[in-house]
């Protein structure tokens, strides 16, 4: 019959489209596939997709004429201006109550005024992160849908089928209104460049003042990875340490020392900016990132700038030595996603953003790179607090963080004394520290304000007077 059976259309048959197609059609459901250049869609029927439940289209017409109502097209395609083409080209297409989701790494502002704009014309419009690369794409994604909630219902089964489970349940769920999807992916690639570079501050520690070899190293991640540390960045770290070059050294250490950076972290860094939010590590992230960029400068600098030598028994005691940096490692990550939820929480208020907090540790849970198994302590603190003021007042961190403040400050301390340095771990313990200061110096800082521009400051309530008035600009 001349039916429609398409569960869902598909644009866009780069590396994320095509597994994901293909993910979905091993749960069962049509997936009608097309793509600006066509012949990719032949090759992909005739290869990958032969024998499954996956249909070509060669026009957008002909994508459209094979779906089910109410018409659900995902875009997995380049974020930017090709999103709004391919929209312009397939809105005259669909009716109302149709359904586009964009899947790509759109920046949340275009998705907020694709919604309205999209909304204004009956189309329901989502905006899902999508996370875990080809592998996730392929096997089960990290997916955070947010956007027009009345599509929920139609995709609900479709997403959480083909999304990562966690101890069964799916790391997907509605994640709040227009951009909200978008943006808690954009937080999440935020995490992900602080969770790197804690990682990245363990090994320099370990290997230039503890005098590790990378097996050596590697080891450590390896005990670390059985512990509170578990996850996919920790496991990865392992491995890449143990891999050898053709001549039997290690090839990590062959690999030029500027990284690369796509954006999403810096747009994490300029959120957190603009919404007043003290999110420093993952800011000491983009910067480090930076820092490493200016490679020829560092080379000069290296010969001219002194520090202090590091004796090779800088490190007496091991064992203890790599307690203290899990712990360092450990504390800062917590505080990384404390400040990390501490933005999509003002975001929530800002934006005007009703959002499924529980649920964003869960999406996060499995899936994608930041997958660990301290995400399910996130996702516990938050399913007995939806709205908990800060994740550093749930019991589970407020102890792990008691605990780990020493070793921590000892970590920190070494490294600051021989000149390594540690940025995310240091802006890490100097939040950790002024977050729980009762006071600080901010006093002195509105005197100076009011001395030279009339500011005007406020007093203590403890020192009003009949003088100064508590509360009153004076
Ligand atoms: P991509 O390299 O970002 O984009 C290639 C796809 O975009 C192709 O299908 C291409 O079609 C299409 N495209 C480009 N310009 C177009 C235009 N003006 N109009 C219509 N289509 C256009 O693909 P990807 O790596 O699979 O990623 C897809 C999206 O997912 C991106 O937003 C990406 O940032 C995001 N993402 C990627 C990963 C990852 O690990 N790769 C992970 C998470 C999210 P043609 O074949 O015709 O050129």
């Amino acid at each position: 019959s001349s039916e429609p059976k398409g569960d869902l259309g598909l644009i866009g048959l780069a590396v994320m489209g095509q597994n994901l197609i293909l993910n979905a059609a091993d749960h069962g459901f049509t997936v009608v596939a097309y793509n600006r250049t066509v012949s990719k869609v032949d090759h992909f029927l005739a290869n990958e997709a032969k024998g499954k439940s996956i249909i070509g289209a060669h026009s957008l017409e002909d994508l459209v004429s094979k779906l089910k109502r109410p018409r659900k097209v995902m875009l997995l395609i380049k974020a930017g201006a090709p999103v709004d083409t391919t929209i312009n080209h397939l809105v005259p297409l669909l009716d109302k109550g149709d359904i586009i989701i964009d899947g790509g790494n759109s920046h949340f502002p275009d998705t907020n005024r694709r919604y309205e704009e999209l909304k204004a014309k009956g189309i329901y419009f989502v905006g899902s992160g999508v996370s875990g690369g080809e592998e996730g794409a392929r096997y089960g994604p990290s997916l955070m849908p947010g956007g027009a909630e009345e599509a929920w219902p139609y995709i609900k089964n479709i997403f959480q089928s083909i999304a990562a489970k966690s101890d069964g349940e799916p790391c997907c769920d509605w994640v709040g209104p227009a951009g909200a999807g978008h943006y808690v992916k954009m937080v999440h690639n935020g995490i992900e460049y602080g969770d790197m570079q804690v990682i990245c501050e363990a090994y320099d520690i370990m290997k230039r003042i503890g005098g590790f070899t990378d097996k050596e190293i590697s080891e450590v991640f390896a005990k670390w990875n059985k512990g509170v540390l578990d996850s996919f960045l920790v496991e990865i770290t392992r491995d890449i340490l143990k891999v050898n070059d053709t001549d039997g050294t290690p090839l990590v250490e062959k690999i030029l020392d500027t990284a690369g950076q796509k954006g999403t972290g810096k747009w994490t860094a300029i959120n957190a900016l603009d919404l007043g939010m003290p999110v420093t590590l993952i800011g000491e992230a983009v910067f480090s990132r930076c820092l490493s960029a200016l490679k020829e400068e560092r080379i000069r600098a290296s010969t001219k700038l002194l520090g202090p030598e590091i004796p090779k028994d800088a490190v007496k005691d091991k064992q203890a030595f790599i307690d203290d940096l899990e712990q360092a490692l450990y504390a800062s990550k917590i505080i990384s996603y404390a400040q990390g939820f501490m933005l999509i929480r003002q975001a929530g208020k800002d934006y005007g953003w009703k959002l499924n907090n529980p649920a964003i540790a869960l999406m996060w849970r499995g899936g994608c790179i930041i997958r660990s198994i301290f995400l399910g302590e996130i996702t516990k603190a938050y399913r007995a607090d939806p709205d908990l003021e800060n994740l550093l007042f749930d019991k589970f961190f407020t102890d792990a963080l008691n605990k780990a403040q020493p070793g921590w400050r000892r970590s920190i301390g070494l490294a600051t004394s021989y000149g390594v340095p540690t940025p995310a771990f240091s802006t890490a313990l100097a939040f950790y520290d002024g977050y729980r200061s009762k006071r600080l110096p901010a006093n002195l800082l509105q005197a100076q304000r009011d001395y030279f521009g009339a500011h005007t400051f406020r007093v203590l309530p403890e020192a009003a007077n009949d003088h100064y008035k508590e509360g009153e600009d004076i």
